[in-house]
């Protein structure tokens, strides 16, 4: 990646360096530090400043994280006060220093004020549902909106997709939300590193409207030559051939994500999810035949004290038995009560104590402790998931 480097002194602040790397503009101040990443089409990506890294959504949200007492990471929402106050300061600087190094590829980044970032924030809401999740390793996704929404949206501890019927794309209407979305990256797009058929379930719809996405994705020439990754529920995996899923893979489908919760079948009944243990492990089997990575998403905490020792267990014996290996991830995401969910109702009502963050932590550490790895030699990755930390 190649990488230049301007430099600047400014009154009142000091030395500003500025690296202009293919994919992002860098401002790092003094030692390094207050510094500001922009993209390409000059929209603040993050910070990190007094300790503090931030993170600007496309949403125009700002996400602020830091290190807490004894280590543990904290995390806070700016409120919109605090975020327009945040975002003003970092885009002072920028007009300070494309000012003064008069470079025109620091062009982008002048001109931003409050209402133009609403109004650039306005434009991506007009070309996407809101990106409710993606797993932590496709942050830098190009989302692809093929559907809306999740097929089966029972589950009783997610609210991603409440309020949004499921629908599946046409082709033609595909075709004009990737036109849409490359005219609002712009040169930006550049930094997105893979396609992320979304929603929840897109790789539900049949075969033949998954053929007829890929011609259009294909066809678009929308980061050519970068995989294809999507969530899917363990239950419809099934609902292709391993001839199927070998085609999808010879087109650029990568890695498919399945979102398990559990290896305990009596707590995925009672958190409503669709299907049981033994599908999430021949949906994995079937993929990985047809040269498909998976991921493997397991909720500590979720079932609180009452499901605890079983989920432990059950998890576990599940993820022994799938064959996961190099390029497979096993994420585990500490659980969140959603306010007003139907799991804290219903956890309520059946006497479920929560666990503590500290006791959840404890659980992925036994389940961590308990796992063999199919072949030893490439094992899968292990990595946490934190639903409070996704900005997109
Ligand atoms: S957890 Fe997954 S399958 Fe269940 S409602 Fe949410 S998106 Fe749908």
């Amino acid at each position: 990646m190649a990488t230049e480097a301007l430099r600047c002194d400014l009154p009142g602040v000091g030395r500003v360096a500025v690296r202009i790397r293919d994919m992002a503009i860098n401002l790092l101040v003094g030692n390094e530090a207050p510094s500001y990443s922009f993209d390409l089409a000059g929209r603040l990506i993050g910070a990190f400043v007094d300790g503090i890294n931030y993170r600007r959504g496309l949403d125009n949200r700002v996400l602020s994280k830091w290190a807490g007492p004894a280590g543990i990471r904290q995390r806070r929402w700016l409120t919109p006060t605090e975020a327009e106050a945040f975002l003003a300061a970092a885009y002072d600087l920028a007009e300070r220093v494309a000012a003064a190094t008069d470079d025109p590829r620091l062009t982008a980044l002048r001109g931003w004020d409050a209402a133009a970032l609403r109004a650039d924030a306005a434009r991506f809401a007009a070309v996407y549902r809101p990106v409710s999740i993606l797993p932590p390793d496709q942050y830098l996704a190009l989302v692809i909106q093929a559907t809306e929404g999740c097929s089966y949206n029972q589950c009783t501890f997610c609210d991603f997709y409440r309020g949004r019927p499921f629908r599946i794309k046409a082709p033609a209407e595909l075709a004009m939300h990737l036109a849409d979305a490359r005219a609002f990256f712009g040169p930006a797009i550049g930094l997105r590193k893979s396609l992320f058929l979304a929603d929840a379930n897109a790789l539900v719809a049949p075969m033949n409207r998954l053929r007829a996405w890929l011609d259009v994705i294909a066809e678009a020439q929308i980061l050519p030559g970068a995989g294809i990754y999507s969530f899917m529920d363990a239950f419809d995996v099934h609902r292709k051939s391993a001839a199927e899923w070998a085609e999808l893979a010879a087109r650029g489908l990568r890695r498919v994500y399945i979102g398990m919760e559990s290896g305990d079948d009596a707590l995925l009944r009672w958190l409503r999810k669709p299907g049981a243990v033994a599908d999430g492990v021949a949906a994995v089997r079937l993929l990985k035949s047809a040269g498909i990575a998976a991921s493997v998403i397991i909720m500590t905490g979720i079932g609180g004290d009452r499901y605890a020792e079983a989920h432990i267990c059950g998890t576990i014996a599940a993820l022994n038995a799938m064959p996961l290996g190099r390029g497979d991830i096993v994420y585990f995401s500490p659980f969140v009560d959603q306010p007003d969910s139907e799991y804290g109702r219903l956890a309520a009502a059946a006497g479920v104590r929560p666990l503590t963050e500290t006791a959840a932590a404890a659980q992925e550490a036994a389940i961590r402790h308990g796992l063999r790895p199919y072949d030893p030699a490439q094992p899968p990755q292990l990595s946490r998931y934190d639903i409070r930390e996704f900005i997109y």
